[in-house]
């Protein structure tokens, strides 16, 4: 079922530019920022630029090509940290139950030692 998006939530507003980030990697189908709560040595949002609600809405309302395309831009943007392709990890909430706080999909970027266990 297609959940409605919130045009005002925190993410779109930084999408928009209306809202400070600290933009770390940006392109096509991506953006990926500092997280205001970082609970890792490494915590960064990745957060497609389709108005998408959370994993399940992405799946149903993007085509096959959109999806593979925002992952090989998640291998991009990590790599860009100068991550390898051995020491991260990517973890996303997908609902209130499962801790799902800004109604905008996005993945949490960790590496190093983790801190708390929110993500
Ligand atoms: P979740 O609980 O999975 O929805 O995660 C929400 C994430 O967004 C947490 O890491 C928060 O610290 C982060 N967050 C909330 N507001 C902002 C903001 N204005 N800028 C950057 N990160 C934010």
């Amino acid at each position: 079922m297609s959940k409605t998006y919130d045009n005002n939530n925190i993410f779109a507003k930084i999408l928009r530019g209306e809202a400070p980030a600290n933009k770390l990697y940006e392109d096509d189908n991506l953006l990926m920022f500092d997280t205001i709560d970082p609970i890792a040595d490494v915590h960064k949002l990745l957060i497609p630029k389709k108005p998408v609600v959370d994993l399940n809405d992405f799946i149903e309302k993007c085509t096959e090509e959109e999806i593979g395309k925002f992952f090989k831009s998640v291998k991009k943007a990590a790599f860009s940290l100068g991550l390898k392709e051995n020491e991260y990890k990517l973890s996303t909430n997908c609902g209130e139950l499962a801790g799902q706080a800004v109604f905008h999909l996005h993945f949490h970027l960790l590496a190093g030692k983790i801190h708390g266990h929110n993500t």
